[in-house]
């Protein structure tokens, strides 16, 4: 990392890392497919024809830009004036539609002809599946077995769109070993098959180009608070973070503007200290996970644990470099919010605003009642999905949610 100011960077170096995290660490039959991406990506992402057609497809599509919400009932809550970045409003759902968009065009650019996918609850494989029949790509989602069982609409909805879903019988049948498949399959077909990785994870430039896909949050951001405060920055940017793509969007255009604080929320399932958790940034060691350098979950050998928590779309083991180094730098504040608080904090938003937020999210809104805010302090929360999903979730675990819970 050059360093010119004596201030270091928060964003990726020339090398593929963030601090200590990141690089690329990948079976060598898939070095030159991931040296073509690394070489590429940047030049396509930024060209005027890709901007051109991104931005036409978020428009027009996904629905962007997504409402910047003054959430006036949660604000007179916590004492400060709260935003909620709307990315739930967005066609599909949540937030990984910006990022598979942006990679199907990408792929596309670089004459693929074939889309690979993992996924786990079954969210970003149907991000995948939706591009890919708008695209008109063959694409093939990996999903563990027990995923599948576990995640059927999200299955059936695959298959409508045109996806093959194949399961995954190999480990525990859940969310890493459908990693190891995907990068199997990517091993046998690198010249004609790009891999849509679903958040800033995996192998470099993976963790950028997504950061990158979704940055478009951060840059709606500024542009909305400008609109609104007469001030293009927050006191407080918070998210909640699996691998971190939803994160790595709200703060990338602030991530080295330090009157912005950071807030990240992990899913601590039962306790960061407990073998029932996803708080990867607590509990987790330095390991290598999907291909990148990062703070993995691990037993004392070494061996990748499961990720436990009552949100699906969180419960990834590693975390994505990034988040890992801003950690570490203490750039960003994180807290593990438990599966108790993060049912109370959709309740909440619920109650208050009339908005359902996506179990995931609903770890953001449970971070508000751990932190002190001035009066003056704005704050932006990204609401990253809806919870049309989680309904049942909510309702099976009402005794959680305090007062809201008495209907
Ligand atoms: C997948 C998902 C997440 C977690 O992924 P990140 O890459 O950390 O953003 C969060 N919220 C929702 C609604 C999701 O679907």
């Amino acid at each position: 990392m050059t360093e010119t100011n004596n201030r270091q960077s928060f964003q990726i170096d020339g090398e593929g890392y963030y601090g200590n995290f990141g690089g690329a660490y990948v079976p060598e039959i898939l070095y030159g497919a991931v040296q073509q991406l690394q070489d590429s990506y940047r030049e396509i992402i930024e060209s005027d024809e890709f901007q051109r057609e991104y931005m036409e497809l978020l428009r027009d599509y996904v629905g962007r830009p997504s409402p910047l919400y003054l959430a006036r009932r949660l604000s007179k809550k916590y004492g400060c004036t709260i935003y909620l970045k709307r990315e739930d409003l967005n066609h599909t759902g949540a937030h990984k539609i910006n990022n598979t968009i942006g990679q199907i065009l990408l792929a596309k650019k670089m004459g693929k002809k074939r889309i690979i996918a993992e996924t786990g609850a079954g969210q970003h494989g149907v991000a995948t599946a939706t591009v890919c029949a708008l695209m008109d790509m063959p694409c093939v989602v990996y999903q563990g077995a027990l995923d599948v069982e576990r995640q059927h609409t999200n299955v059936e909805r695959m298959r409508m769109l045109g996806a093959e879903v194949r399961p995954v019988y190999t480990g525990n049948h859940t969310l890493k070993d459908a990693v190891n498949e995907a990068i199997r399959d990517w091993c046998c077909h690198p010249a004609d098959t790009f891999y849509i990785i679903g958040s800033t994870v995996g192998p470099h430039p993976y963790p950028d180009m997504v950061a990158r896909l979704q940055s478009v949050i951060s840059k709606e951001i500024k542009e909305q608070l400008m609109e609104k405060t007469g001030r293009d920055y927050p006191d407080h940017l918070i998210a909640c973070v699996g691998g971190g793509s939803n994160a790595a969007g709200t703060v990338y255009h602030y991530i080295d503007d330090e009157r912005v604080n950071i807030t990240l929320a992990e899913a601590g399932g039962h306790g960061a200290d407990t073998d029932f958790t996803a708080a990867t940034i607590h509990a987790g060691k330095l390991g290598i996970i999907h291909g990148s350098k990062t703070l993995v979950m691990q037993t004392p050998d070494g061996q990748i644990m499961e990720a436990n928590t009552i949100s699906a779309g969180l419960d990834y083991p590693g975390i994505g470099p990034m988040h890992a180094n801003l950690a570490a730098q203490h750039r960003a504040t994180v807290f593990s919010i438990n599966d108790d608080e993060a049912i109370r904090g959709g309740y909440e938003l619920t109650r208050l605003e009339g908005i359902i937020p996506a179990i995931e999210s609903a770890h953001a809104i449970a971070v508000l009642e751990k932190m002190d805010f001035k009066p003056t302090d704005v704050v932006v929360l990204t609401v990253s999905g809806r919870g049309d999903k989680d309904v049942e979730t909510y309702l099976d675990n009402k005794q959680m949610a305090g007062e809201y819970g008495n209907f």
